[in-house]
């Protein structure tokens, strides 16, 4: 699950992290207020923030030709007009894809006065098996092009999962990143607290970037997260109930939310085929056959080794809600699972949805006979297979003609 800056920032800031302080504003009135506030505080710059789960908001264009999702405002009415021109507007970034994602939340704060942008990160290193936390004084920009170009600009810092992050370790980071006095101090104490926001929020990846020495309004120098971003183990949510509770629907595919109902492992893709499969390694080889005949998978799904009819009747009709969708593959090998639990569901969900494409379905293992005389007996025209790349090509087929 990912969750908005605003919504990193408040995790952070839990966990002692320096974070500029802001308001997440859903109209325009909201938006307005809290500029208004910021102004009469004596700021004289506002930084309003397209709130979606993707980066390069800053780069982006809105969809009606408004550019930046990311703007400073030098007065209310400034910010009032970038929050017209962002609130309820598609917004189109390198990261969004073609369609862009609406903007529903922006936020609205003080602009900082920055001085020097870095880059920093926490992730789990999986060929090392290791937290590992990467900083780098090449912030504010594509850090894959950084690792690209310039691999010796980036810092690395593995963490002893036993022990955790270890002042020294911070230090190394701060000192490596060319800071002195006051930002050197913040930084360290600043990289302890996004290592553990990322350790106690059982994040998957936490980054800063920008990373920022500021000017504070008394002259000084003190280093902030001008920008963040928090992937989160959907494994782990479980534990984390403020965590999920910052989940926005409006952020996912509605067939995936769909899906995640039914506790099913469900990812759309852009092919044809939709595939119905038990385990993710079958679901994965699935996928590859398709691709090897000559098609293209519509879907990822794995329903699980022990689904329930009503799990398998709910997954036929997800995937078969997607528009894209030409022909269906059934792909079931039944270790556990019993091949006429599948077979039950898939006959009911058809009977419900009047499907009209074609549908293979390659049934082995688990009372398979019972499975097959389901089908059979249901009068439902089904393509059956032999073995999985029979049913792969006769489902290539079926989409071809
Ligand atoms: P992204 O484009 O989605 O990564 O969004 P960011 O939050 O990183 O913002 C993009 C850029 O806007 C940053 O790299 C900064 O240069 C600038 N920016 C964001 N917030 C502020 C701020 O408070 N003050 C100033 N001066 N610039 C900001
Ligand atoms: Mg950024």
């Amino acid at each position: 699950m990912n969750i908005h800056e605003y919504q990193a920032k408040q995790l952070l800031k839990q966990h002692g992290v320096a974070v500029p302080s802001g308001e997440p504003c859903k109209t325009v009135a909201e938006a307005k207020a809290a500029a208004e506030k910021i102004f009469a505080a004596g700021h004289t710059l506002a930084v309003i923030k397209s709130q979606i789960h993707a980066g390069g908001r800053g780069k982006g264009t809105f969809k009606h030709g408004f550019k930046g999702g990311v703007k400073l405002a030098k007065s209310v009415d400034e910010a009032v007009n970038f929050a017209e021109n962002m609130l309820g507007q598609t917004l189109v970034t390198v990261q969004t894809g073609p369609e862009g994602r609406v903007v529903q939340t922006i936020l609205v704060a003080a602009a900082e006065k920055i001085l020097k942008e870095f880059y920093l990160a926490v992730l789990l290193d999986r060929a090392n098996s290791r937290p590992l936390i990467m900083a780098s004084t090449e912030g504010g920009v594509d850090i894959e092009e950084v690792a690209a170009h310039t691999p010796e600009k980036i810092i690395k810092e593995w963490v002893d999962p036993a022990v955790g992050i270890q002042p020294f370790q911070a230090r190394k980071i701060a000192s490596g990143l060319g800071l002195k006095g006051d930002a050197f101090n913040g930084a360290v104490k600043l990289i302890m607290g996004v290592y553990k926001t990322w350790w106690e929020s059982d994040a998957s990846m936490v980054e800063i970037n920008p990373l920022a020495v500021v000017e504070t309004p008394s002259g000084k120098e003190a280093i902030i997260c001008v920008d963040a971003k928090i992937g989160l183990d959907d494994n782990a949510l479980y534990r984390h109930a403020d965590i999920q509770a910052m989940r926005d629907l409006a952020e996912e595919s509605p067939l995936e939310i769909e899906a995640s109902k039914y506790a099913l492992n469900y990812i759309k893709l852009d092919g044809s085929i939709a595939c119905l499969v038990n385990g993710a390694g079958l679901a994965m080889s699935t996928m590859d056959i398709i691709q090897h005949f000559g098609g293209m998978p519509a879907n990822f799904l794995d329903v699980g080794g022990g689904a329930s009819k009503d799990q398998v009747s709910a997954a036929f009709k997800i995937i078969l809600s997607d528009p894209n969708v030409k022909a269906i593959f059934v792909n079931i090998f039944g270790g556990i699972m019993d091949c006429n639990v599948i077979a039950t569901g898939i006959v009911e969900a058809v009977r419900e949805t009047g499907l009209k494409l074609p549908l293979v379905v390659r049934l082995e293992g688990n009372n398979v006979a019972a499975g097959k005389a389901t089908l059979a007996a249901s009068g439902l025209t089904i393509i059956s297979g032999d073995t999985m790349a029979d049913a792969a090509k006769k489902v290539v087929a079926a989409v071809a003609a």
